[in-house]
């Protein structure tokens, strides 16, 4: 069997072209199949029309969140809650071509790999500066931490039963799944494919949301920024010893008084900044400790289709 999971956001516009054209692909590849459907707190008629399809459609599994609870806990719950031996994850307005799931799956079944997953090789249709930013998010990264992130890499992906279970087991509040898929390992097959724009709909990223998230993926995966701190503190250290040394060095020989108290202002406001930048990196690191501490749910499921359910995860 397999789950396809689909985080939905507002997605009225999509969903009654998402799920004519991933059923007909999964009609074709006759095999058992369940679409679980999330709703992550719309405020249109998503959850109107996903309750209709699953009406008509025993294949049609929704989940509807309480609220807003992000993409991520999105997929957390549709992970948690599938019960496929080959699981996905696909977004619902068709950036994710489903007529590539017949090739994922017989690469799969080959037995070579774990998960297949997709990435795009253009950025056709996407501002350049987001694309710009994309690419050198990526390389920063890959170099700073040791979570495999292929540049163009998307969310969606078919993957085995134990691979999905190690996903599950990985129950940080903290989720950037594009790391978690490569922290786990397993032999992943990349299959490219041209970026499509969204078929209805707007996009619910703006860059200040990506930026954020790109930012929390680097803390989430990486200690280096915490290093960069103690890296400025000595050669601050080092430096300030060698001037040091030149001013006794003149004093001694020119008896030079100091002059001018501006440079000595700019070196002290210099220092602060710094010192406050350093602060501002660990308080990231705290405040994501203190939410992974309180151990708040992912996600919490107000209304579903589903007979036993994880309400609450
Ligand atoms: N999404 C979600 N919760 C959110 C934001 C987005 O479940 O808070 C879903 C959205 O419905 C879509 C997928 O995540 O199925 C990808 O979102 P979008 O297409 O807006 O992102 P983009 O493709 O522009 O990066
Ligand atoms: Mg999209």
């Amino acid at each position: 069997m397999i789950s396809l999971i689909i985080p939905c956001f507002n997605e009225e516009e999509s969903l009654p072209l998402f799920y004519p054209e991933a059923t007909s692909v999964l009609r074709q590849m006759n095999c058992d199949y369940e679409l679980i459907f999330v709703n992550d707190g719309s405020r249109d008629r998503t959850l109107e029309i996903l309750k209709e399809l699953s009406e008509k459609d025993p294949h049609v599994i929704y989940l509807s969140f309480s609220r807003n609870f992000g993409k991520e806990a999105a997929m957390y719950a549709g992970f948690c809650n599938a019960g496929g031996d080959y699981v996905a994850v696909m977004d619902a307005d068709l950036q994710d071509p489903p007529s590539l799931l017949p090739e994922m799956l017989e690469k799969l079944e080959s037995g070579e790999y774990d998960s297949v997953a997709t990435r795009r090789v253009s950025r056709d249709g996407e501002p350049p500066i987001r694309s710009f930013f994309a690419r050198k998010f990526y390389r920063l990264i890959n170099k700073i931490s040791d979570a495999d992130i292929v540049d163009g890499a998307r969310d969606f992906r078919l993957m085995k039963r134990s691979m999905v279970d190690a996903i599950v087991s990985m129950s940080e509040y903290n989720r950037f799944s594009k790391g978690i898929f490569g922290w786990i390992g397993f032999r992943t097959c990349w299959l490219p494919y041209k970026n499509i724009e969204r078929v209805a709909g707007e996009t619910k990223w703006n860059f200040w949301k990506l930026f954020k998230y790109a930012v929390s993926g680097i803390i989430n995966f990486s200690q280096v920024p915490l290093t960069i701190a103690s890296w400025f503190g000595t050669t601050m250290t080092g430096f300030s010893f060698l001037v040091l040394v030149a001013i006794i060095v003149r004093k001694l020989i020119f008896d030079d008084p100091v002059p001018g108290w501006a440079s000595t202002i700019c070196v002290i406001i210099f220092i602060g900044g710094l010192q406050l930048f350093c602060l501002g990196i660990m308080g990231q690191y705290i405040a994501k400790t203190y939410m992974e501490v309180k151990q708040r749910p992912h996600y919490i499921i107000a209304e579903s289709n589903k007979k036993d359910f994880t309400p609450i995860r």
